[in-house]
């Protein structure tokens, strides 16, 4: 990386943004593929996040992602929604175009290429998702629309699960959709998912499922990757599924996004497989 006046900027806003490992994920595609461009973190307070969209296009950013607590506050300042961001109602990637602001969201997307690249394939499956919150709708809504046969929440809030079952019943007609939170018999479930925040630092002593409800060969996948090994995969491993981690959907949407802002095609396979080496995975 050369600092001069050419360097091209890129920045994740959020708050907290401090532990983001995005920075390094960013940074490293941009080494990988030798662009002088840099990708940096801002801890956006509430009262300054039109302030900070406004700053952001006017210093003529490369691209900017957003996430907790923005990704559906962001939505006002944006000139326009692709489909995904339209679909998902929250945009967790913005492309500048010709000083327009364009919203993105990349998590569906993102949680899709992992299942692809752990060889998951998704006909006629029975999925189970854990949590109704921001991230548990994206992968939801995009699931949704693939060709699953069921596909079930649980939720801590039941109310909560059952407001995104209405959404879903909508969008698509040829899914099952039903909402498991009082259900104690999950072994139907082929692929349970954790997109709660249980089990996330500084809770990791939480699991967001007692892993005896479930089909012992169920694939489990966290969404959670801080920390990487979660109780839920640790507890997981030992009974036998096959796991997939949480760092592989945040690489996954990571790269997702810069097709998205440099408008090309990335070896992603090549890229992921070189970052899960360097990354430092906090255990
Ligand atoms: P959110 O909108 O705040 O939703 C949190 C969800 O977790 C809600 O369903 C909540 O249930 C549930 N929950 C929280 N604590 C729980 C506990 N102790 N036991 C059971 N359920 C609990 O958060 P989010 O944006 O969906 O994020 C959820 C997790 O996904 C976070 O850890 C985030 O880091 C991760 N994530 C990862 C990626 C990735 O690329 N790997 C991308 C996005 C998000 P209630 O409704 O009952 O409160």
């Amino acid at each position: 990386m050369k600092i001069d006046a050419d360097m091209k900027t890129y920045a994740l806003i959020g708050n907290p943004v401090t532990k983001s490992s995005s920075p390094f994920i960013h940074n490293y595609v941009f080494d990988f593929l030798d662009q002088n461009k840099t990708y940096i973190a801002h801890n956006v307070a509430k009262a300054n996040l039109a302030n900070s969209i406004k700053g952001i296009k006017a210093l003529g950013y490369g691209g900017i992602n957003v996430t907790i607590p923005y990704k559906i506050d962001v939505i006002e300042y944006l000139n326009d929604l692709d489909a995904s961001a339209k679909k998902i109602g929250a945009v967790n990637t913005i492309k500048i175009v010709d000083g327009k602001l364009i919203g993105y969201n990349t998590d569906g997307i993102g949680f899709l290429d992992m299942l692809e690249e752990n060889e998951v394939r998704l006909r006629g499956k029975k999925v189970l998702i854990l949590g109704a919150g921001g991230a548990a709708r994206a992968v939801a809504i995009t699931l949704a629309s693939s060709q699953i046969s069921h596909l079930s929440i649980r939720n801590r809030t039941y109310e909560k699960a059952d407001l995104l079952i209405e959404e879903l019943i909508q969008a698509n007609k040829d899914v099952v959709f039903t909402n498991a939170s009082k259900r104690q018999n999950l072994r139907e479930f082929d692929i349970v998912v954790n997109a709660t925040a249980a089990g996330m630092f500084p809770h990791v002593e939480e699991v967001p499922i007692d892993l005896a409800l479930t089909n012992e060969n169920a694939i489990l996948c966290d969404i959670v990757y801080k920390p990487h090994l979660t109780k839920f995969l640790k507890l997981g491993i030992e009974k036998g599924h096959k796991v997939i981690y949480g760092i592989e959907m945040l690489i996954a949407q990571a790269l997702a996004s810069q097709e998205i802002w440099q408008d090309i095609k990335i070896d992603k396979v090549a890229i992921k497989r070189n970052l899960l080496e360097k990354i430092e995975l906090e255990l």
